[in-house]
Parts: C-alpha cells; sequence; structure tokens
C-alpha cells in the first residue's frame, strides 16, 4: 500500500487530516509578483521601523501560543513540551539576535580612496535589499526553520514568499497569516506543495533562495540558482559524530548524549547519529546510555519525552538503516523497533556498529544512535572524519584541553567539548 500524501496524517495518532490546498503552479508568479510590488513600500521604510515591525510580528506568535502549539501536534505528534522548547521559548532571543546583527550587517560602511585616483570624492558601501527572497523550508521544525531566515529577509528590507514543506502546510500558512497583519499586503505570500512547486518558485521571478533541506534536494536547488545566477545558501542534512574518551565524566556525557541524539526524536539535522568511543569505557558507557535510553517516556505515554516520525517514508528509513545494521553484524541494546501507535518508534541504541553500514553512513533522522567500539582516540578521530558530513561534533573528555585539540581536528562546521550543536538557534 502506498504511503498516504505528504501532510494528511497526525503522525501520533494515524489519525487523517484535512489536505492544505497545493498553489497552483501559474499563481507563483503572481505571488512573487505582489511581493516585489509591496517591497518598494517595505524597503522605504527605516531600519527602525521595521524592526518595530519583526518585533510585533514575534510577539503576535507569542500571542498565538496555544494555537500554533495545536498546530504542531498535529503535524508533527508533540508534546507540548516538545514545541515550546525548539520552536516557541527561542524566538523572543532568536529576534533580538537577528536584530542586534542586522544592525551590524546594514550599516553603511565608509571607505577611503586614493586621492590620486577619486580626487575630492567620498566613498560610502550602502547595503541594499536583494528584492524578493524564496524561503525554501523543511518539515522538521516547521516555524523556527522558516522564522530563521523570514526575520533576517524582512529586515534588510526584502519581500519573501515561503515555501513551507509539504508535510508541514498548516505552520506555514500560520506564519505567512501573522505577517500579513502586520505588514504591507502581500510582501509576505506562501507557496504550498511539493517540490513541483518549490522548482517553479526558483523559476517565478525571486531573487535570492535561502533553502534548509535534504542533500538531494539542495543539490537540486544549488544547481538551479546557478543557472539563474541566483545567490542562494544551502542548510543541509548531517550525521554527527560524538567521541567518548576514557576519562569522559559518564555523568555529564550519557544524559548528554541521550539528549543530542533523541531530541526531536532525532529528526533534527544536528542530531548525534554516531558515538565512537573508547574500548577501555565502552561497557560502562553503553551500559548507562541504555538504561537512559530505555528510561525515556515514548509517545503516546504521557509527558512523553520522544514524539513519533513525522512521516511514513521517514518511519521506513529508519527501519531500513536498523535492519540493515543487525542483519551486518550490529547488537540492538535498545528499542530496534516501532510503538505500533502512528509513526511512533522506539528510541534505540545500536552497539558494535562498523563503518561500512549505512547506521554510520547515511542520515538516519531518526531516535537511533549507532555505537562504534574504537581502540583510542586517534582512531576516532579518523573513523569520525571519515563520513560525507560535517554539520557538528563533540569531544566527550575531563581534560578539556586535549578535547580542544581533538575537536580541532574534526572536519566539521562546529565542534564541541561536552556538549552538542545548537550551532544557531537563531
Ligand atoms: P527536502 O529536501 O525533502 O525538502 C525541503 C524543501 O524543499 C521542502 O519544502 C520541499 O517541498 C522542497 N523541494 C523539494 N524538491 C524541490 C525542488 N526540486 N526545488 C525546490 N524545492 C524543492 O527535506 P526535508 O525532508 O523536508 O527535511 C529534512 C532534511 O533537512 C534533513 O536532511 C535535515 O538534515 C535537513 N535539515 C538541515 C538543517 C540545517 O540547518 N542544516 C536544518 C533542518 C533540516
Amino acid at each position: 500500500m502506498s504511503n498516504p500524501a505528504p501532510g494528511t496524517v497526525n503522525p501520533a495518532t494515524g489519525a487523517p487530516l484535512q489536505p492544505v490546498p497545493h498553489t497552483p503552479v501559474a499563481d507563483i508568479a503572481g505571488i512573487v509578483a505582489a511581493s516585489r510590488a509591496a517591497q518598494v513600500d517595505w524597503s522605504a521604510r527605516s531600519l527602525n521601523e521595521r524592526i518595530k515591525t519583526v518585533r510585533a510580528i514575534a510577539q503576535s506568535v507569542l500571542a498565538h501560543e496555544d494555537e500554533i502549539v495545536g498546530l504542531l501536534a498535529q503535524e508533527m505528534g508533540r508534546s507540548t513540551m516538545g514545541t515550546r522548547l525548539p520552536e516557541i521559548s527561542i524566538i523572543a532571543d532568536s529576534v533580538e539576535r537577528t536584530i542586534k546583527a542586522a544592525k551590524e550587517a546594514l550599516a553603511s560602511e565608509k571607505i577611503s580612496l586614493s586621492p590620486l585616483d577619486f580626487p575630492g570624492k567620498r566613498g560610502v558601501v550602502e547595503m541594499v535589499p536583494r528584492g524578493v527572497v524564496a524561503v525554501i523550508a523543511p518539515w522538521n521544525y516547521p516555524l523556527m526553520q522558516i522564522n530563521k531566515p523570514l526575520f533576517p529577509a524582512l529586515l534588510a528590507g526584502n519581500g519573501v514568499v515561503l515555501k513551507p514543506s509539504e508535510y508541514t502546510p498548516r505552520t506555514g500558512a500560520f506564519i505567512a497569516r501573522i505577517c500579513a497583519e502586520h505588514l504591507p499586503a502581500g510582501l509576505v505570500g506562501v507557496v504550498q506543495g511539493t517540490g513541483a512547486q518549490g522548482a517553479a518558485l526558483l523559476d517565478a521571478g525571486i531573487d535570492a533562495v535561502t533553502f534548509t533541506g535534504s542533500v538531494r534536494t539542495g543539490r537540486l536547488v544549488a544547481v538551479a540558482c546557478a543557472e539563474r545566477l541566483l545567490p542562494c545558501s544551502v542548510e543541509l542534512g548531517g550525521k554527527d559524530a560524538a567521541i567518548v574518551l576514557a576519562d569522559a565524566d559518564l555523568d555529564r556525557t550519557v544524559p548528554g548524549l541521550v539528549y543530542a541524539s533523541m531530541f526531536n526524536a532525532g529528526q533534527d539535522c544536528a542530531s548525534v547519529e554516531r558515538i565512537y568511543v573508547v574500548d577501555a569505557i565502552a561497557d560502562a558507557f553503553v551500559e548507562r546510555l541504555t538504561a537512559r535510553v530505555n528510561a525515556l517516556r515514548v509517545s503516546p505515554d504521557p509527558g512523553a519525552e520522544l514524539g513519533p516520525l513525522q512521516n511514513a517514508r521517514q518511519l521506513e528509513i529508519v527501519e531500513e538503516h536498523v535492519a540493515a545494521a543487525l542483519a551486518m553484524g550490529a547488537t540492538c541494546v535498545a528499542g530496534g523497533k516501532s510503538t505500533g501507535r502512528g509513526y511512533g518508534y522506539r528510541p534505540t541504541v545500536l552497539d558494535h556498529c562498523t563503518a561500512d553500514m549505512q547506521v554510520v553512513r547515511e542520515e538516519t533522522f531518526g531516535p537511533v544512535v549507532a555505537i562504534i567500539r574504537v581502540p583510542d582516540a586517534e582512531a576516532a578521530l579518523t573513523q569520525a572524519n571519515d563520513s560525507d558530513f560535517g554539520l557538528n561534533g563533540s569531544v566527550w573528555t575531563k581534560d578539556v584541553a586535549r578535547g580542544e585539540r581533538l575537536a580541532r581536528r574534526l572536519h566539521v562546521g562546529v565542534c564541541h567539548v561536552n556538549g552538542h550543536a545548537w550551532t544557531g538557534g537563531t
């Protein structure tokens, strides 16, 4: 039987959701044109006026907290706490940090000109808006992944067309509605639908793209943008590694890594999916990690710390990775099966994993962590770096100076010692 259409099932319960109509492709150029028309007035406003409006949008989101928590419960199957933490509680702080960054980034800069080349002239670099920015978003944090590029684009004086994921369209419609209450009509447009609508948006006269999603789609978007000479940023997938050294403080390391691997049911680009643990501490570490993972409360238990996977395809990927690892000799020491309700999957620890397993090489994006036992720190580092991915990494040790030296040799964008990720809760 084929999987249900994206965004039409509550992942926690399996209950059907009313489908959200897709935007006809023929309408997309008009949505971009409306944003461009509104952008003329918006960009003429002072930065201070734009700051006031963006703050008001953030306040409105907070004022509608119950509504958005309810929508995210439907679309993601999460508990209230599971939504508040990554999507709501960060808004005010993230907007203020974005405003601070915008003030710095948008300030004009005087440049000194050679009096020989430009006698009697003065020079200044002015920051001007791009025009209309397409924001193409994934489903794993439906509100936060839109807000993150939306607020900077607006502060810089741009119009924006949002393309929420087809799996979480209601959250995208919500934020577009809040924007419409505060901004010139049409400045923030929304295009609903699948990759067909996303691809059509790239062809509809936009001026820049921010994309967050999978490597596969990100590559398509980057190529399409290159062909059109559109500036684009792509935030893609991950397969984060953590290295646990023999002197790690397990009281800190175990809860830290459970959190970093299981938060949002592992559906996080910066989720820890590989743990390289040195043999000397491996047995003790795995025993304590397993106990902690087994104690997690899983949806639909009251107060669940772990929600379901968001969609049927994601559950299939997780099941495939786990089955293939077990067939190749991994040992399942926790979880390893679905909860039997909605798209729930039990938090899973696979011990004795090896470098050739899918669960070590490809993004799993689920509540599954692979343990790879290694003889020493150098072997951990070599194996952690043997990966196509490089978002975040971490080293866990009581010797912080040694941890920092190893962290500098991990091929990742951001590395922590005795902590992991949350590179930009912005
Ligand atoms: P996805 O790539 O399937 O989809 C992302 C968005 O792209 C969706 O809105 C989709 O409709 C749209 N799209 C699909 N085909 C397109 C095309 N040809 N042209 C334009 N748009 C198109 O990703 P997903 O499954 O929604 O999200 C999960 C992925 O996102 C994971 O790989 C995760 O690691 C990654 N992610 C990365 C970050 C980060 O900051 N690095 C953050 C969150 C998620």
